[in-house]
């Protein structure tokens, strides 16, 4: 059965007010926040800790309720959760499909944000973007396992999802993905997107093991002068690991103290999937972490709020 948009609007109202209502509700009236398309708070991100990077790895139907119970239990209040990638072994997921389902697994709280995971060099990858920010979608993830991040392909793609005002998360560093890719996500390759006005992206996993060569492009994008009447993109960095636990200090350290200005551009992420939430043990041990790695190196509340707030926040609206 097909569900319009509209269905889909009213039932992440209703389920989003009854799932914040039956869980910890924010420290704020919702009614203090802006509402944005599928009900979702905008503008300003209610006190808590967010996850910037989780994923739909399964074929199920969504399960909202149970996703968003196993999220609040490992002490995150919401973040952006990525749709499952097009796959020729289940066609019948469509792109369309793909889109409804994470906004159907997102449909328990207005401060989880669905992100549709598109292939830029696909020949309908525009007409996608459309159709994403047709149905509400928040912002897009790129995994380009099979070809370089930046050419004539995909880069008309990025001006388009820069041009919808929607953030991107890109895979960079090392991918478990059984085949030789590593070079495609270097993150020297990303420089090319200096020339895409306003894009907001962001380079997951620091790019480890290449986080000195990310940092690298930071600094470079940070310091870039625009072209006349043009505008830069912003750069975000994703801390999601990635890194084992022995590179944590090493990477999250350098992300603060390399002397850039990081003020709401990094993301903490968990790489968590909807599945497997229920047993905390990815996306629980890494919170404490890196809040321990933080204050260690004499960071206060207002560097751990933008690190797990007002990073994704600036992130996703701007
Ligand atoms: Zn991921």
């Amino acid at each position: 059965m097909k569900t319009s948009r509209r269905d889909f609007i009213q039932t992440a109202l209703a389920a989003g007010l009854s799932g914040c209502m039956s869980s910890r509700p924010p420290e704020k009236p919702l009614s203090e926040y802006q509402r944005g398309a599928l009900g979702k708070i905008v503008g300003e991100l209610p006190p808590g800790r967010y996850d910037a990077h989780m994923h739909i790895f399964v074929k199920d139907e969504p399960k909202p309720d149970e996703f968003w119970a196993e999220m609040r239990r490992c002490g995150l209040d919401g973040g952006c959760l990525f749709s499952r990638w097009v796959d020729s072994a289940a066609p019948e997921l469509t792109p369309e499909k793909l889109m409804d389902r994470v906004i159907g697994w997102c449909a328990a709280s207005p401060t989880l944000y669905p992100f549709y995971w598109i292939d830029p060099g696909a020949p309908d990858a525009l007409d996608l973007v459309d159709m994403a920010v047709e149905k509400g979608i928040y912002g897009f993830k790129v995994i380009r396992s099979d070809g370089l991040p930046c050419d004539r392909k995909t880069m008309p793609v990025y001006e388009k999802i820069a041009k919808a005002g929607k953030p991107l998360t890109f895979h960079s560093g090392i991918l478990w993905d059984n085949k030789p890719s590593s070079d495609f996500f270097r993150p020297a390759h990303f420089e090319p997107l200096i020339d895409v006005p306003d894009l907001r992206f962001a380079l997951a996993h620091v790019s480890w093991p290449w986080h000195d060569e990310c940092m690298a492009v930071y600094g470079k994008l940070q310091a870039a002068e625009p072209a006349e009447g043009r505008r830069l993109p912003q750069m975000f960095v994703d801390t999601t690991p990635g890194t084992p636990m022995l590179y944590r200090k090493e990477v999250v350290s350098k992300v603060y103290q390399i002397g850039y200005d990081m003020k709401d551009r990094v993301l903490f992420g968990t790489d968590a999937s909807v599945s497997h939430y229920d047993k905390c043990d990815w996306a629980k041990p890494f919170m404490p972490a890196d809040e321990r790695i933080l204050r260690g190196i004499g960071l206060g509340d207002d560097v751990l709020d933008s690190y797990f707030r007002k990073g994704l926040q600036h992130f996703l609206f701007g």
